[in-house]
């Protein structure tokens, strides 16, 4: 470690223990099962690079010397992406925050800028903002988001990263004896995106933009869940009823987490949480009165000093809902899901009832609008767990782990030949998060293994 420290010149290093070890954290302990794996795993440094240069001196060092380098934005990632299995170095990102250049359709900033950041300068710049967002918006680091996250608030009009078109070109630094800097663009994005920086350090993202809204938040009750579920599938559908989030909660969850909420919200109702662009709001407020949904609540009428105490409603929505309700509840956990049909939707929340209690992501892939389950889960045991996902499975509902820390077993993203390749060639000695890709570590690797895949690696179609 000190002939690594030794290259890096005037660059920032931290090797303060309790710096290091924060640094060394991400948000993993949303699982139980990740808190008791990984609970131990510190880097020795923190190392925060100023320029793509700076960027190329710390990868060339470490491959010099052997250092394990693990890439960090703001460290919220909940699968413990950026947990540093091997020790090292963390790179941190973070001082690489600057917007390049904007333009009307896209906006190119350093891996570091945070998102809520860049759509500051774009819609002053433009009238535009990124088509779609992590909840964690004012603190997530595009960098991190393009390599650890899948999509969010604006994915129910836009889809999600694994999209062709979502992300626009990516530079990226390998690591090497002389690391080089690679403009990625196309089928090439692919490869990096959602790859947990195991394949090179994304210094650069260009992303497209869309027309920016003074979003306004509302909050619709309903005496029954599945009511509630049917509104956020078809108010999603609407063509001209133009969203930005749509995600629905079964009761209790609202007025057991939702606390600054809790004055608008009724006892027993489940809700669905909306933005809807102001051009709207007139036909939102008659489709709602045609559900029958309760309106409980919209910022546009709020006043000034309600406004101030309650959280924009994207804050109670992705994994958001889950971290509210484990500051109620430290036994809570959650699972990653898809459900093909209302019905399977009805059915499973049926059989696990408040065990599982549900919440909804309405999104759009691939043109259809898909629920993206989220749900909370009353977690007693891994192996009760393992249950609820192999009910899942077993009842035709895609299960993607967020209780295991590698590429291939969280089921998002499918590793397969042609990546495993660009990492020979982007860290043929394998620096770069080492531990988190199994193909890498097990030459015999299956990659047909596992079920859904919600990156299709470069598979253009379907799952294996
Ligand atoms: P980090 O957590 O720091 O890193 C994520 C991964 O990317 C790690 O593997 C890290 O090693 C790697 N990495 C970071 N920077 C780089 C780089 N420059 N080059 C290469 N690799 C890099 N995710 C969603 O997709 N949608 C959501 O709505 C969402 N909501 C969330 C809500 C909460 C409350 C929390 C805690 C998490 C949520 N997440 C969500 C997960 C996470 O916040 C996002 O994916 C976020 O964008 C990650 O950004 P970050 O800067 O924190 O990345």
């Amino acid at each position: 470690m000190s002939d690594f420290r030794a290259e890096l010149g005037d660059i920032p290093v931290d090797d303060h223990p309790r710096i290091v070890q924060q640094r060394s954290r991400d948000h993993y302990w949303y699982s139980p099962v990740l808190k008791a794996k990984l609970d131990h795993v510190t880097a020795e440094i923190v190392v925060s690079p100023r320029s793509n240069d700076e960027v190329k001196t710390v990868l060339a060092a470490a491959y010099k010397h052997g250092v394990a380098i693990t890439p960090r934005g703001a460290g919220t990632g909940n699968y413990g992406q950026a947990m540093p299995l091997a020790g090292g170095a963390m790179l941190n990102l973070m001082n690489m925050d600057k917007v390049l250049d904007i333009k009307s359709d896209r906006v190119r900033a350093q891996a570091g800028a945070v998102m809520e950041q860049i759509d500051n300068q774009t819609k002053a710049a433009v009238g535009g903002e990124l088509r779609f967002h992590p909840s964690t918006y004012r603190m997530a680091s595009i960098g991190g988001f393009i390599a650890g996250g899948s999509g969010g608030v604006g994915s129910v009009r836009w889809g999600g990263l694994r999209n062709l078109g979502s992300i626009l070109g990516l530079k990226v630094i390998t690591c090497e004896a002389e690391p080089r800097e690679l403009d990625l663009e196309g089928e090439d994005i692919l490869k990096v995106a959602h790859a947990y920086g195991t394949n090179g350090i994304i210094v650069e993202a260009e992303m497209p933009l869309t027309a920016s809204y003074d979003w306004v938040d509302m909050v619709v009750g309903f005496d029954d869940f599945m009511e509630a579920a049917r509104f956020g599938r078809e108010v999603a559908a609407q063509d001209s009823l133009l969203v930005k989030e749509v995600s629905v909660y079964a009761a209790p969850i609202p007025e057991a987490y939702f606390n600054r909420h809790k004055p608008y919200l009724k006892d027993g109702q489940s809700v669905v949480l909306l933005m809807v662009a102001p051009v709207a709001l007139a036909a939102m407020s008659l489709f709602i009165s045609h559900h029958k949904g309760d309106l409980r609540y919209r910022s546009d009428t709020a006043s000034a000093e309600e406004l101030k105490r309650l959280p924009p409603v994207y804050e109670l929505a992705w994994n958001h809902t889950t971290l509210r309700a484990l500051k109620v509840d430290p036994t809570i956990t959650y699972l990653q899901t898809r459900y093909p049909s209302l019905e399977h939707l009805e059915k499973m929340t049926s059989m696990l009832g408040d065990e599982l209690p549900m919440h909804i992501e309405v999104t759009r892939q691939d043109g259809n609008v898909t629920l993206s389950g989220l749900p909370l889960l009353r977690y007693t045991t891994e192996a009760r767990l393992d249950e609820i996902v192999a009910l899942h499975e077993a009842n035709g509902c895609d299960v993607f782990n967020p209780h295991r820390y590698t590429l291939e077993e969280g089921g998002m993203k499918r590793t397969d030949q042609k990546q495993l390749d660009f990492k020979r060639q982007a860290d043929p000695t394998g620096r770069l998060n080492p531990g988190k890709m199994i193909a890498w570590e097990n030459p015999d690797f299956d990659f047909k293994a596992g079920k859904a895949w919600l990156f299709n690696g470069l598979n253009p179609v379907g799952p294996a």
